[in-house]
């Protein structure tokens, strides 16, 4: 019986290499133009890393005005979470991670390009390059303890596998019989010249491992659909996370063995959290920010997440942006990025986004905050679609001024910050006790309800300013220290802010003053004096 009878058995079905490269031709590609890929398993939510992963892949591809496209690596089927590649076509595409999937080199879902991996895995039978292995997870721990006493490395290799020289007639007995077995790789132990693009040559140990290539399930392992997928799907770069470092000898001989050029590769820095002083990886289990979908679910624009993960990429982002605005014109290179771990700083992207949201146009805001508070903040909703207009007026405030107002970190700050505004909202609001004496607000509110509009704020200020002084307010901390006197111009307007807004904390009172209509100022200050 020969190599040709045992190929046949364990992968019927499979075609040619020939008929392989007619139907995944190599792909046109002008000099430079990257083709990069994100292929993420259908495991659950989008974690940021991934994010980042898949941002940057998009980046590389969309700056070389080359090709980024998702491939669905979902070959654990144990692992599989159902609905969770709906989740992640759904997010990504929010973020503007456009993947150009070309009917040319679909099926993009591993599980569904099996008579690929099985034609190329045919291929190495026959050239006695894989070999079926039957080897139970028994006798796999049995090896294990004899290689722990004997001192040596634990795995499948050499002399440890059991059936990489077996007959073939034998084998195909045993396959007959229905004995279950994997297909392994006949490891050669070459050594090649390992290269990453950040970290140039790397010194890596050949791999010797026989390494199982299909499982008993019949679906390929990463190491081996990876080689195949991105041999055929015409993939120039991988570009993956650094964890994946340690397989690139595998990868290389995998590659070698199939007859297949290598691709280039560039392994992307781990994001790290930094805790008590130490350095640890972002975790899904402790960091609420390694999921995106709680990003999401904050309000942190999209297009600030994607230019805070840039800030992770490349060092030079960061002066960029300070002159530029749109990312699309950032060109990513190989030569900025940090090798040491990319650490997440909540409050580096707190910064980013507050940026963001006051220095965008107000209307690509305004539509980027009903997105949001349609799917996370009812309440907030409800405010805009009672009056969008008015809602627009409040998110205007200081927006025009050459020093802009950052009253917002993200979208969920937005709704307890404005409520106020609205009658029903500030009804419902628990007073604010502040405890300036009564005749003093008196005095401060009666003045407001003839003052409340003005042409300018300069005039209002002005105004405002001159009563305070009249009033005994001292102009500043610093002049009343000096002055003996117990309350300052920052007083007057609290007093004005705790009757209006309940509370002393409010966007610029001038255009407070001006956005409420004045009935209700008017009734506010009533009600409040009133009460007093
Ligand atoms: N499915 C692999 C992962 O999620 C992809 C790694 C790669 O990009 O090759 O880690």
């Amino acid at each position: 019986m020969s190599l040709i009878e045992l190929a046949d058995l364990i992968c019927p079905n499979s075609l040619s290499m020939d008929k392989l490269n007619e139907m995944y031709p190599k792909r046109n590609l002008e000099e430079g133009q990257m083709v990069t890929r994100f292929a993420p398993s259908p495991t659950g939510f989008l974690h940021t890393g991934s994010l980042f992963t898949a941002f940057i892949n998009y980046k590389f591809a969309h700056d070389s005005k080359g090709i980024f496209y998702l491939r669905i690596e979902d070959t654990d089927q144990e692992r599989e979470i159902e609905g969770s590649t709906e989740i992640l076509q759904k997010q990504l595409e929010q973020f503007g991670i456009v993947y150009n999937n070309d009917l040319k080199y679909a099926p993009y879902i591993q599980s569904q390009r099996k008579q690929i991996y099985d034609s190329v895995l045919h291929k190495l039978i026959l050239e006695n390059k894989a070999y079926p292995c039957f080897l139970t997870k028994e006798e796999i721990e049995e090896i294990r303890k004899v290689q722990e006493q004997e001192n040596v490395k634990t795995g499948i290799y050499g002399k440890y596998a059991k059936y990489r020289n077996l007959d073939c007639k034998e084998a195909i007995e045993l396959i007959n019989n229905g004995v279950p077995y994997v297909v392994r790789l006949k490891s050669n132990g070459n050594k090649y010249i390992y290269k990453d693009i950040l970290r140039g040559e790397l010194k890596l140990q050949p791999n010797d491992y026989d390494i199982v290539l299909r499982k008993s399930d019949g679906l390929p392992t990463y190491h081996f659909a990876h080689c195949c997928d991105d041999h055929y799907m015409g993939t120039t770069h991988v570009i993956r996370g650094e964890e994946w470092l340690a397989s690139l000898p595998i990868h290389y001989e995998l590659f070698d063995m199939c007859g297949f050029d290598i691709v280039n590769y560039l392994h992307l820095p781990t994001i790290m959290k930094s805790e008590d002083g130490k350095r640890r990886k972002l975790s899904k289990r402790k960091d609420p920010e390694a999921s995106v979908t709680y990003l999401l679910e904050m309000g942190y624009p999209k297009k600030a997440i994607l230019e805070y993960l840039l800030t992770l990429a490349n060092s030079n982002f960061e002066s960029w942006l300070k002159d530029n605005n749109n990312i699309d014109d950032f060109k990513l290179s190989k030569d900025y990025f940090s090798l040491d771990g990319a650490l997440f700083d909540m409050n580096k992207l707190n910064s980013i986004s507050k940026e963001w949201i006051c220095n965008n146009d107000i209307d690509v805001i305004i539509s980027d905050i009903i997105n949001y508070a349609k799917e996370f903040d009812n309440s907030l909703y409800k405010l805009i679609n009672s009056d969008l207009s008015y809602f627009k007026k409040i998110m205007s405030i200081g927006r025009n001024s050459i020093n802009p107002r950052k009253d917002y970190e993200k979208y969920s700050d937005i709704y307890s910050k404005i409520k106020f505004f609205y009658n029903d909202e500030f009804n419902n609001m628990k007073e604010y006790e502040g405890n300036y004496p009564s005749e003093l607000v008196n005095d401060v509110l009666s003045f407001v309800l003839d003052n409340i509009t003005y042409d300018t704020e300069d005039e209002w200020l002005l105004a405002y300013k001159s009563k305070a002084s009249e009033l005994g307010f001292a102009k500043n901390k610093k002049e009343a220290m000096k002055l003996g006197v117990e309350y300052n111009f920052a007083d007057f307007m609290n007093i004005i802010r705790i009757a209006i807004c309940k509370d002393t904390n409010s966007p610029n009172l001038y255009d407070v003053l001006k956005i409420i209509p004045t009935v209700d100022i008017i009734n506010r200050i009533n009600r409040f004096l009133n009460k007093e």
